[in-house]
Parts: C-alpha cells; sequence; structure tokens
C-alpha cells in the first residue's frame, strides 16, 4: 500500500548511511533477482476473490496508490530521512505545496523564512492567501525570536536552510524547539544539503522536502519532489496527498532511485569542488564575497559546522561593481558553465540573480552583481579555467 514503506529487506538503523543509500528498498530476490526494481505500469490491480475485493486485502489496490517501483523509492528514501514515510510528488514545487496543504486550515497563520525559494513564496502569496492562510516573512537570523512573530492562530513554521540563492543559514534547532513547545508544525525545504548532509528530522522538524528534482535525480532529466513526516504530520501528508490524487509514473520513480544509488559519492566530488571553486573565487580580483557556509568566513559557519554533515555544490557570489554590459559579457562568455535554472545535475551552471525583487522582511542591499554557480562533476581545473577567461572578458568590456 502507498506510503507504508515496508518493501525490502529489514534495513536496521545500525547500517551507515552509505550502504542504506546502495541497499534501502531493494528486495532482488522479489523480482527474479534482478537488483534494480522492475518499472511497473498499471491502474487496476486484480483481486484473487470477491472476499479480497470487498475487503480491499492485497499488498496493492490501484495504481493511484502505489506500485511495486514508487513503494521501493519511497522505503529507500525513507530509510535514509528516518521519518515514518514518504510521499512521492511530480515536482518539487508540488512537494512544497502539497506538504503545506496537509497542514494547514482557513484562518490559520503560517511563518515563512523570506529566503525561501521564490515560487514557495508564490504558492502562499496567491492560493494560500485565497484559501484564508496568512503569511508572514521572517529574517532567516531570527533563531529563538521567532517566538515573538508567533500568534494564538499560526500553524506553522516553513525553513529553508541556508537560503535560496543568498545561503543564509538559519538556527534549526532553536527554531523548532519554539514551534514543539507551542504545537506549532515545522517544515523545511532540504533540497540543498540532501537527507545525506542534514537530518531535518532529527534536529526536531516535522516534514522535511526535497526537489528531487536536484542532487537526487542527479542528471537534469527528472523533476521529482519528497516529502518525509514524522508523527501526526505524516498521518496529514499522507491523507492529503492521496485525497488530491498526487502520483509519479513508475518511470520517475525508477529514474529517482537509479539516481538515489550514487547521491552520496556525487555529493562528496560536488561538496569538494564546490569548496575548491568557492576558495579560488575568493581570492579573485573581480569577487567581492563568496556566499558558502562551509567558508570559515561565511557568517553562517558555525551553526552550518554544528549542524550539517556536508556542503553541496551550490554556492553564490557578489562581484565587485561593474557595469551591466560586463555582466553580459562574463555569462556570454562561459563555455563550461552553462547558463540555465535548476541544479544538482553532474553538470556546472551560472545564473545571476537579484533578490530585492521579491524579499520582504530582509533588506538584499549589496554591493555588486550577484551571481550563483553550481559546480558540476568536471575537473574544477578546466572550471576554473572558464571562469577566468569569462572574468578576461568582463574585465574588457566594464
Ligand atoms: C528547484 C527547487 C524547488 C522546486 O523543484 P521543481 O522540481 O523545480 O518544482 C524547490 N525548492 C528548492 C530549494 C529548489 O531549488
Amino acid at each position: 500500500m502507498a506510503g507504508t514503506n515496508d518493501t525490502g529487506a529489514d534495513h536496521s538503523d545500525e547500517l551507515k548511511t552509505d550502504t542504506k543509500v546502495v541497499h534501502a528498498g531493494r528486495d532482488p530476490r522479489r523480482f527474479d533477482g534482478f537488483v534494480n526494481t522492475p518499472v511497473v505500469r498499471g491502474s487496476t490491480v486484480l483481486y484473487p476473490s470477491y472476499d479480497d475485493l470487498l475487503h480491499h486485502r492485497g499488498r496493492y489496490s490501484y495504481g493511484r496508490r502505489g506500485n511495486p517501483t514508487t513503494e521501493s523509492f519511497e522505503a529507500a528514501l525513507k530509510a535514509l530521512e528516518g521519518g515514518d514515510g514518504v510521499a512521492l510528488t511530480p515536482s518539487g514545487l508540488s512537494a512544497v505545496s502539497i506538504a503545506l496543504l496537509s497542514v494547514v486550515s482557513a484562518g490559520d497563520h503560517i511563518l515563512v523564512v523570506d529566503t525561501a525559494y521564490r515560487p514557495t513564496r508564490a504558492f502562499c502569496g496567491e492560493v494560500l492567501a485565497r484559501l484564508g492562510v496568512e503569511t508572514t516573512y521572517y529574517d532567516p537570523l531570527v533563531g529563538a525570536g521567532i517566538a515573538d512573530l508567533i500568534r494564538d492562530n499560526t500553524r506553522a513554521i516553513f525553513l529553508e536552510a541556508p537560503g535560496s540563492q543568498s545561503f543564509e543559514m538559519q538556527d534549526v534547532p532553536a527554531i523548532t524547539a519554539v514551534a514543539r513547545a507551542r504545537g506549532i508544525t515545522t517544515l523545511i525545504d532540504n533540497t540543498w544539503a540532501t537527507p545525506l548532509f542534514f537530518k531535518p528530522h532529527a534536529f526536531g522538524v516535522d516534514i522535511s522536502i526535497q526537489a528531487g528534482t536536484k542532487y537526487i535525480g542527479g542528471h537534469a532529466d527528472l523533476n521529482l519532489g519528497t516529502i518525509s513526516a514524522v508523527g501526526p504530520a505524516w498521518k496529514k501528508v499522507i491523507s492529503t496527498h492521496g485525497t488530491m490524487g498526487i502520483t509519479i509514473s513508475p518511470d520517475d520513480a525508477a529514474l529517482g532511485a537509479r539516481g538515489l544509488r550514487t547521491l552520496s559519492v556525487r555529493l562528496e566530488r560536488h561538496q569538494k569542488s564546490g569548496i575548491e571553486m568557492a576558495q579560488w573565487l575568493a581570492e579573485r580580483p573581480e569577487v567581492s564575497r563568496v556566499l558558502h557556509p562551509a567558508l570559515p568566513s561565511d557568517p553562517g559557519h558555525a551553526i552550518w559546522k554544528r549542524d550539517f554533515c556536508g556542503a553541496s555544490g551550490l554556492f553564490s557570489l557578489i562581484l565587485n561593481p561593474v557595469p551591466d554590459q560586463a555582466v553580459a559579457a562574463f555569462f556570454d562568455a562561459l563555455k563550461l558553465f552553462g547558463m540555465g535554472y535548476s541544479w544538482g545535475g553532474y553538470e556546472s551552471l551560472a545564473i545571476p540573480f537579484d533578490c530585492t525583487d521579491y524579499r520582504t522582511a530582509t533588506d538584499w542591499d549589496v554591493e555588486g552583481p550577484a551571481v550563483r554557480l553550481h559546480i558540476g562533476l568536471e575537473d574544477v581545473a578546466d572550471l576554473k579555467a572558464d571562469l577566468d577567461q569569462a572574468f578576461a572578458r568582463m574585465r574588457a568590456a566594464a
């Protein structure tokens, strides 16, 4: 049945994370020895007897409610997240929207970090507002001060750390301690760290969200969302998810599972190359600041070191002031870094960004143009050379 995550051998908690990444959710003996769970396409599930049909007896009941492929992938993710269950959605944004819809009702108030992924804000401002749910944005540095923003009708706090584009860290345990004491549900968009580098449930977060599109998929060929939850929040998530008819295709579940099996080794390289590129960029005359919590100079470094086990390959930089045409020359000169949204695939990417358009609780007042980089799995010497020649074009156009 969907959401029960009981597929596979017994992957007890004693197994190390890297072993779980490889083994969790798979049961080759069930599928004639094939290593991967097959792609099972199906809507109708036939019952062997009238009595079984009447009592909905059997492991599966109907395609929308889950099949061996989705169930196996959910089980693997559940083993990594350490919650009570995982629900799959067709995109990262739908994981955000379904998770929020699971915990709010008309008349409620929610707190959302000002540095949340922009489309998350759009969902709150357009859909939740229409349903009578009010959103207040808070400063990512609020910490235990979140208590002052809580109202009688505050039902949920939505976190994302580090912040989208600008990489501010948040004191997650300080916020969840306040929320727990008041019976408020906490949700986090944990896409940057993945469940390998930050364990939301171990820090008191009720609902942990992944845009599986990014590192879990890992190959820029899939949109996917995952929602892990604990306790009463899991019951709400699986009920809302099922009632709204959310499913993903078995093909996408198989792609997600395939990405997951190599997540640990890919992340290790993204981390190593990302930090090396960040350190190199911090020394460049064109760069004013690098925003990367794994750098000791970063304002969020102490929290990152305390709570996270690693850093992925996404970070930003603030350039020293240059005219717009010089920024355009920089981007147009890039050969290995692709220009495009999304990230978490094997390839390096670059985009410009500006948070002034949409943030409301904090000021985005930076000294120069802002650039977000995703460091892929290429050789860093080639990536440095690519940025070096693009900086030369930028200087020439300034
Ligand atoms: C990309 C992203 C999402 C949304 O994922 P989609 O699959 O594009 O809907 C959500 N949160 C964060 C932090 C993201 O980077």
